[in-house]
């Protein structure tokens, strides 16, 4: 119960970066091809490389692991590449797949050379999790026929496919399961200026009149996530064409963030409540994560998924082993007068 009662407080929060009920649209915002994708150089740099080099030789691309924080692109860089090699894609998530014969299932249906997409790979279960490693290394399905001594294995032969697995958080995966997957890729929270580019993308996409400076104002208040620039562009055209004429600029972005209290960096009441929580309550930190989970009612996990890589990429929030830390950089833009914390 608790669980659920922090995803639906997830999906209310306009700088959620989860996915929610609004962003089902995302289909069409969804570039398809490498060359429409925004950012993540190394990465793409990289994949062109694989993706030429197994078109070439006519083969499935090496299973590839995709990870970083939520709504960076994972999902929709899985369907790129399916759409490069030219292979159809069968969507899934690990807490989806509950049995090891629901995985069998979905791989005897693949067809040659196809993706098999795992979204939230390091929720899978230990017996599905085997099953998938014979047929990642080998394209092979071993299946138990009969009980007790009479129990023998024998093995299928699966049609050779790429496994894509997306992850928040690589340091879940097993070792064994990790170490399978050929090509790992991790995704970079964006700049500003590669999330103008999104913005202004989608904007033409969504038919806004947006110009440089509002495209720019919603790209610095995104939490360098494509995601919640997307939402934000859809929040920010209602207000223009309540209160304005439909066209989108700095003031009129810098008005409907305001209206939604997300401020000059991209922070909403839960940042500043996390934030000040370590302040007021732990004298800045260093606080350990599962207390402040606790202290300001959210689940643990979410803080370090979702709340934590921005905060920390901005320089507001250190981890140390002890626990973590609030700046003197974050006392400055909450306006609270920083007085030294307890021992770093
Ligand atoms: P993830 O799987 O990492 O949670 P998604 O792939 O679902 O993230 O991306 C979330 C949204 O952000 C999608 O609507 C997608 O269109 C947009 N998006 C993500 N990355 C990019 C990018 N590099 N360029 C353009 N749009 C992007």
């Amino acid at each position: 119960m608790a669980i659920e009662f922090g995803q639906q407080m997830e999906e209310e929060r306009i700088v959620s970066s989860v996915l929610n009920r609004e962003d089902d649209q995302e289909g069409g915002l969804r570039p398809r091809l490498l060359n429409d994708y925004t950012g993540q150089e190394k990465a793409k740099e990289n994949l062109q490389v694989y993706i030429s080099a197994a078109r070439l030789r006519a083969e499935p691309l090496d299973h590839v692991l995709l990870y970083g924080p939520p709504g960076l692109g994972k999902t929709t860089l899985a369907g790129i590449i399916s759409n490069e090699m030219g292979v159809n894609i069968r969507i899934t998530s690990g807490p989806a797949i509950e049995k090891a014969g629901d995985l069998a299932a979905l791989l005897t249906n693949l067809n040659e050379n196809d993706v098999l997409f795992i979204d939230e790979i390091h929720r899978l279960n230990r017996s599905v999790e085997e099953v998938l490693y014979p047929a990642m290394e080998d394209y092979a399905l071993d299946i138990i026929i009969g009980k007790g001594p009479a129990a023998r294995s024998i093995r299928l032969d699966l049609p050779r496919f790429t496994l894509i697995g997306a992850t928040t958080r690589a340091g879940q995966l097993s070792s064994p399961l990790r170490d399978r997957f050929g090509v790992q890729l991790r995704l970079e929270l964006y700049t500003p200026e590669e999330l103008q580019r999104i913005v202004t993308r989608t904007a033409g996409i969504l038919g806004v009149e947006i110009d440089d400076s509002g495209s720019m104002e919603i790209a610095r208040r995104s939490r360098g996530t494509p995601r919640i620039a997307n939402r934000i562009l859809k929040r920010v055209r209602d207000f223009a064409q309540v209160k304005g004429n439909g066209q989108v600029d700095r003031a009129m972005a810098d008005l409907a963030l305001s209206a939604l209290e997300i401020d000059r960096l991209g922070l909403d009441r839960t940042d500043r409540r996390m934030l000040e929580s370590i302040i007021v309550n732990f004298r800045g930190g260093p606080v350990g994560l599962e207390t402040l989970a606790a202290t300001i009612g959210e689940e643990s996990v979410t803080l370090e998924d979702v709340y934590e890589p921005y905060l920390m990429q901005i320089g507001f929030l250190n981890r140390t082993p002890r626990g973590r830390c609030v700046t003197p950089r974050a006392y400055d833009h909450l306006g609270i007068p920083f007085q030294g914390q307890l021992e770093l």
